[in-house]
């Protein structure tokens, strides 16, 4: 796995926005210091007092967030469906959902931390918008709870790609900061730039699901080595949110034109049909 570790100039790591630095100081910083650090702001960031990234308040250790914002959080738990981990009934009796088993995902198996509503919302917001890396651990440790029995020891830990303009934009794939910290957090590997995004595609927020599956169709490539590498593989793809599951899809499409045997999916949160979170909100 050497050639991993190649710096093209767009790769989708964490590495290109710690050496590059937000360009500004946002916590009381002298200015002699703010100098000295500007390269590795969020280096720094990371060893001042933790807060909660919903309310700020200073909490202790890489909790991510305090007591009464956590008690907000509605964590997904079994029953699960087996296949797309949306919350099924007890009372059902296939481990799989009516939906997976009427229109089977391209995917084996997805895991989320949360069900996606305001609280998870203002979370994955937060790291994305905010560069509260600091969460990463956190949340990286709950997506590792839901998706633990799952992963397999050898399987390639892949984030969600951004194409370059958009990670230009927004100077870190938070995708990747949370693929990294899973592959930490089990025995996969992390590889951030197996798969690349070609087309910088618009957002999905009005869009339909037929235009969203449209949208991302033939977005991503995988080089000819990669695919290769990638024949009779296990694949874990990992995002903050799961939505219409467009990109998920292509992306599996692709994954699967390689050869690869399973495909897992880690996420931050997903929406869950059929409640009062239903309200589509979109993060891209
Ligand atoms: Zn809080
Ligand atoms: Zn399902």
């Amino acid at each position: 796995m050497g050639d991993m570790d190649k710096d093209g100039p767009f790769r989708n790591t964490l590495k290109p926005a710690l050496l590059k630095g937000p360009p500004r100081p946002r916590r009381r910083v002298p200015p002699f210091l703010r100098s000295l650090i500007a390269g590795v702001q969020a280096t720094v960031d990371w060893a001042l007092p933790p807060r909660c990234a919903l309310c700020s308040d200073m909490i202790g250790g890489m909790a991510g967030l305090c007591g009464s914002c956590f008690a907000t959080m509605q964590f997904l738990t079994d029953p699960l469906c087996e296949q797309c981990g949306r919350p099924t009934s007890v009372k059902e009796t296939s481990s799989t959902c009516a939906t997976c088993l009427t229109a089977p995902p391209r995917y084996d198996w997805l895991r989320a931390a949360f069900a996606y509503d305001d609280a998870s919302r203002s979370l994955i917001l937060a790291l994305k918008y905010r560069d509260r890396l600091d969460v990463v651990p956190a949340l990286a440790g709950w997506m590792a709870a839901a998706a633990m029995p799952k992963i397999e020891a050898g399987d390639i830990i892949m984030p969600v790609p951004l194409h370059w303009r958009r990670f230009l934009a927004r100077r870190f794939n938070q995708s990747a900061a949370l693929a990294m910290a899973l592959a930490e957090r089990s025995d996969g590997i992390y590889a951030p730039d197996w798969i690349e995004r070609t087309r910088n595609t618009p957002p999905m927020k009005a869009m339909t699901r037929k235009q969203r599956a449209e949208n991302v169709l033939g977005a991503f490539s995988i080089a000819p080595p990669r695919r290769e590498a990638l024949h009779g593989r296990g694949v874990v793809l990992v995002d903050d949110v799961f939505t219409s599951g467009a990109t998920i899809e292509e992306l599996s499409a692709e994954l699967r034109a390689c050869g690869v045997s399973r495909i897992g999916v880690v996420v931050v949160a997903r929406v869950v049909k059929h409640t009062h979170f239903q309200q589509e909100f979109e993060l891209e």
